[in-house]
């Protein structure tokens, strides 16, 4: 089958860091225009509307959206009226019934709409799924604990409504704990921490608990300084499960027993190509889902100001 003709719209950082050398090792994948405000990519045909680049590239047959969450929909029901198929970033949007809108719509045209997680392809995320359903899961602990100043700078539609805050890495910790958890969990207690001259928060405790009771406690902190972590902890009746790095390395009772070169963009758009060969859509809502019940339920505290 011949490439298929991509687009990026939203040039920024993890285009840079990602997109960009994940499309270029894929076969499946040609890169033929971008469109963004400001960012273009070397060699590769820009524009600065996605309306703009599918009246002068009616070939583009594929769109990865990477801009912010808050500018995602209207830019997905572009590209699907066009006929593209949609790599939705995460989060794949603001709110949950805007993407649930672009799953009708790209069910009624036939195209693929991919709702990315990218860190449910960690190298270590599968064994640590298998491991969980080998045994009873007694309780989950997560820490998801950064420094937003390292790694977010600047970068003020996160901290705006919609943005998320600290939900924006932390739902790759749900988006982890949805998939290798055997059961699914509901939230049933949350407290969230917002600087006060800030829409989003910059901390984030979560409890939630399945349908045996079993429980899982989640803690996302941007506060974090020094060493970081991105670990989920598991304590189940065939010993206790790290999960660290952020799905990265794997340890049982202490002993490492997996650990891989980190793949995740590569199996993204194999994913994504693999997705739009079989004429499907995937879009799982749940991590997501979370973060809203999260909005909903969680206590609000007010912290002192943040400046970046
Ligand atoms: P970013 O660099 O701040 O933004 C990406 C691009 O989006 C910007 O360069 C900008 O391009 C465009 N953009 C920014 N504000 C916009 C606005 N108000 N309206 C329309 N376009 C706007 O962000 P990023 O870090 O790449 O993150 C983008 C998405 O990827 C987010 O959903 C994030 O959660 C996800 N993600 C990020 C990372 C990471 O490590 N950074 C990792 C995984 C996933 P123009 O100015 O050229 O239009």
């Amino acid at each position: 089958m011949a490439a298929i003709r991509l687009a990026i719209v939203g040039v920024g950082k993890i285009v840079r860091d990602q997109h960009l050398p994940a499309i270029a090792g894929n076969p499946d994948f040609s890169l033929f225009a971008t469109a963004s405000r400001h960012g273009t990519v070397d060699g590769v045909p820009a524009y600065t509307s996605i309306e703009a680049m599918l009246e002068a590239v009616p070939e583009i047959e594929a769109v990865s959206l990477c801009m912010p969450p808050q500018y995602r929909y209207d830019a997905a029901r572009v590209a699907l009226d066009r006929g593209c198929h949609v790599f939705l970033e995460k989060p794949p949007g603001a709110t949950l019934s805007e993407v649930q809108d672009l799953t009708r719509l790209a069910t009624a045209k036939r195209r693929s709409l991919f709702a990315s997680w990218h860190s449910r392809y960690a190298p270590a995320v599968e064994a640590a799924r298998a491991f969980l359903s080998s045994g009873d899961v007694h309780s989950v602990r997560i820490n998801w604990k950064e420094d937003v100043r390292h790694w977010h700078p600047n970068q003020e539609w996160i901290w705006a409504a919609g943005g998320l805050g600290v939900f924006d890495p932390g739902i790759n910790a749900l988006s982890i704990m949805t998939h290798i958890l055997p059961r699914p969990a509901f939230l049933t207690a949350a407290e969230l921490t917002f600087p006060e001259n800030r829409d989003a928060p910059i901390a984030a405790t979560l409890s939630f608990r399945d349908h045996a009771g079993m429980p899982v406690e989640a803690e996302f902190d941007w506060r974090q300084t020094g060493k970081q972590s991105w670990d989920i902890i598991a304590a189940t009746s065939k010993g206790e499960m790290v999960l660290s790095e952020g799905g990265a390395k794997l340890a049982i009772d202490g002993k490492p027993v997996f650990s891989a070169p980190e793949q995740e963009y590569p199996e993204l758009y194999r994913r994504f190509a693999a997705i739009i060969k079989a004429g499907q859509s995937d879009v799982d809502l749940a991590p997501l889902t979370h973060v809203a019940d999260a909005f909903m339920l969680g206590k609000r505290k007010f912290t002192e100001a943040f400046h970046d």
